[in-house]
């Protein structure tokens, strides 16, 4: 296990708080819970019904596992993903992708087509003017204005790029693959298929806030905290049974400040802006992938398209909070939500009528 926390990660610690408050402060000894460091944030493992020694056996492998997948879909890093990013910049239209990346290039294809290009993972090069690749952009400013413009422009989706097998078509050199908004939430897919293959079926993988939970704690419910969009504080808890992904996507997450106004890392890929209108989205679906995606996909849709995106993506329980406080949810999310810090409106939607199981999920 990892002992030393940089700088970065130890800002990162209090948003782990709120699960660790509510799952963690069982003393019944079938729940343990481990911590390591992946993609950049920190990952708590938490297991029920099994001895401290197989928890922390499985933490090792997982964490060996994320370490892995961070190599391969690093977007701006030489490995495999890096390579691929090169190779498109670099003109080439034809050329074999490694395997490890090919999963992650289907689903997010599918993905963005059904959010209608909202999620769209082929923006690295707008996130990249940015800044948000950093960790850390404090210091940032926006792009120049012709920067953007040149990058709307050359308009880079998913959809300029074909797989035939292995074999890798790009049409447009201006694509560049970012995984940034929903690698985490495959991974952890992965990571959840691999703890039940090792024979753990009632588990919590909780990487930052964003989390899947499967089974149950000793036959009760997990409870879980959904953090305040001033991203201090629980907003609302949620009990999970079974199989569920709960995944937020926040302005607190990434940002700068610039001459008095603060950008965050979400960008609006019909402006080339970070997405205003929205603080933040939570999104409860069976597959984590697709729950970090709708997430990112439906802060950007805003109040006015959450719930037509939503429905096209086949999520069947959502909150938005927006810029003024209000929150945004479907009957069936306010029915699963206990709120408890929030003096904001309800604005109930109409019913998200979905089956969870989406041609998009595993
Ligand atoms: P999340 O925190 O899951 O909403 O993901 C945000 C991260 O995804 C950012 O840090 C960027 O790396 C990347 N990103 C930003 N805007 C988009 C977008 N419109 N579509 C896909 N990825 C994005
Ligand atoms: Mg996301």
């Amino acid at each position: 296990m990892k002992t030393g926390i940089s700088t970065t990660l130890r800002k990162l610690l209090p948003l782990c708080l709120p699960l660790l408050i509510l799952a963690g402060c069982d003393s019944r000894p079938q729940v343990t819970g481990t911590r390591f460091l992946a993609f950049g944030t920190l990952v708590d493992l938490t297991i029920a019904g099994v001895s401290e020694e197989r928890s922390e056996q499985a933490a090792d492998i997982l964490e060996q596992d994320f370490q892995q997948m961070h190599h391969a879909w690093h977007a701006w890093d030489p490995g495999p993903l890096g390579r691929i990013n090169r190779l498109i910049s670099e003109g080439e239209r034809r050329f074999t992708a490694p395997p490890s990346v090919i999963p992650l290039i289907e689903l997010g294809t599918r993905l963005s087509v059904q959010s209608d290009h909202l999620f769209n993972p082929a923006i690295g090069n707008l996130v990249d003017a940015w800044g948000f690749h950093s960790n850390d952009p404090e210091g940032h400013r926006p792009p120049d204005q012709q920067v953007i413009d040149d990058l709307l422009k050359q308009a880079p989706r998913m959809t300029d790029l074909q797989l035939n097998g292995i074999e890798l078509l790009s049409s447009n050199p201006a694509v560049k693959l970012d995984f940034g908004a929903f690698g985490k939430g495959y991974g952890i897919d992965l990571a959840i298929d691999h703890l039940r293959e090792l024979g753990i079926h009632n588990a919590i993988i909780n990487a930052g806030g964003d989390l899947r939970a499967i089974g149950s704690k000793n036959g009760q419910p997990w409870r879980i905290g959904i953090r305040h969009p001033s991203g201090e504080g629980v907003l609302a808890t949620l009990d999970i049974e079974g199989d569920e992904s709960v995944f937020t996507s926040g302005d607190y997450e990434r940002n700068f400040e610039w001459q008095g106004q603060r950008y965050h890392h979400i960008i609006d890929t019909r402006t080339g802006y970070p997405a205003r209108g929205t603080r933040s989205v939570t999104v409860i679906h069976h597959n984590a992938a697709t729950a970090d995606a709708a997430a990112t996909a439906l802060f950007i849709a805003g109040p006015e398209r959450w719930h037509e995106i939503a429905l096209r993506m086949g999520v069947s329980h959502v909150l938005l909070v927006d810029d003024s406080g209000n929150l945004h949810m479907n009957p069936a999310m306010q029915k699963r939500l206990q709120l408890l810090e929030s003096d904001g409106n309800i604005v109930p939607s109409p019913p998200l009528n979905t089956t969870q199981q989406t041609p998009a999920t595993r």
